[in-house]
């Protein structure tokens, strides 16, 4: 494929195994996109390239717009080719009820989740649009939009709820210039997200409450992604993809 993947947060967990089996799946250049943790970048930079695709770090903190559009410029010195977005980075905020939130927490998640990811898409759609050579875009959204986080982190959850509905009017408005706009809503996936947000057992506890009885890998994100963006799924768009084992 001689498009360019551009995959965000692609340093740990989903984006960066989206990174590496796009790679195993054909997709020749990709955006290695990373906040602050290089050396994570690095590795997936090395796995992408280990498939025999070319991989590129580029560093923006999504929570600032100046920086995503640094990026971008960066992205724009590649030759032209159609463009994936995997709409990917994002943070959880520590567990807690209403009581523990404070509005720089909540400013913080939505800086990240929402604005950041409003953002890159916007940045990509105007790239697309630019190079005229097609692109579909798959946002993450969690399994919380539909839960709600009771207890746990319900400024996350709405965080998500937001993605979900930006993935659906975003759709809309591009669907007559053929870009498709998806997402999915991973469950309870095997990655360090958790302990990052001060619950490193919270797998260990709810997994086993899921219909399937476990957890999801990473690889089983990616798959569904990279279905996603794929011409396979050439007549989806405007679709959520819960990736939950049934939750
Ligand atoms: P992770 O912590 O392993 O990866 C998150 C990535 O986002 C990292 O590369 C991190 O560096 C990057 N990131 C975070 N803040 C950033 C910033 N300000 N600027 C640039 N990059 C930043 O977590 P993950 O589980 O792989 O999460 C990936 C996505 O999946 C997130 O959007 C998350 O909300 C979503 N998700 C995860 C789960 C799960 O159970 N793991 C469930 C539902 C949704």
């Amino acid at each position: 494929m001689n498009g360019v993947l551009i995959v965000t947060g692609a340093s740990a967990g989903i984006g960066s195994t989206t990174a590496r089996i796009a790679a195993f799946s054909g997709w020749q250049r990709i955006v290695v996109h990373y906040g602050q943790d290089r050396d994570g970048a690095e590795t997936t930079a090395a796995m992408v390239e280990s498939m025999g695709a070319q991989a590129y770090l580029i560093q923006a903190d999504v929570a600032k717009p100046k920086a995503i559009e640094k990026m971008f410029a960066k992205v724009r010195e590649l030759k032209p080719g159609p463009i994936g977005l995997v709409n990917n980075a994002g943070i959880v905020t520590p567990h807690g009820s209403i009581a523990d939130l404070t509005p720089d927490r909540v400013r913080h998640v939505f800086e990240v989740n929402v604005f950041g990811a409003i953002e890159v898409a916007r940045q990509s759609v105007a790239l697309i649009r630019d190079w005229g050579l097609g692109g579909s875009i798959v946002n993450i959204s969690s399994m919380a939009a539909r839960l709600g986080s009771a207890n746990q982190y319900v400024d996350y959850a709405a965080s998500k709820g937001a993605i979900d509905t930006f993935t659906l009017g975003l759709a809309d408005e591009l669907a007559p210039e053929g870009i498709r706009v998806n997402a999915i809503r991973p469950g309870l996936i095997e990655t360090g997200i958790h302990a990052k947000g001060g619950q490193p057992d919270r797998l260990e506890r709810l997994a086993p409450t899921t219909p399937m009885g476990r957890a999801g890998t990473t690889e089983e994100c990616a798959e569904a992604i990279l279905w996603l963006l794929s011409e396979r799924a050439s007549y989806v768009t405007r679709s959520i993809l819960d990736v939950s084992g049934g939750r």
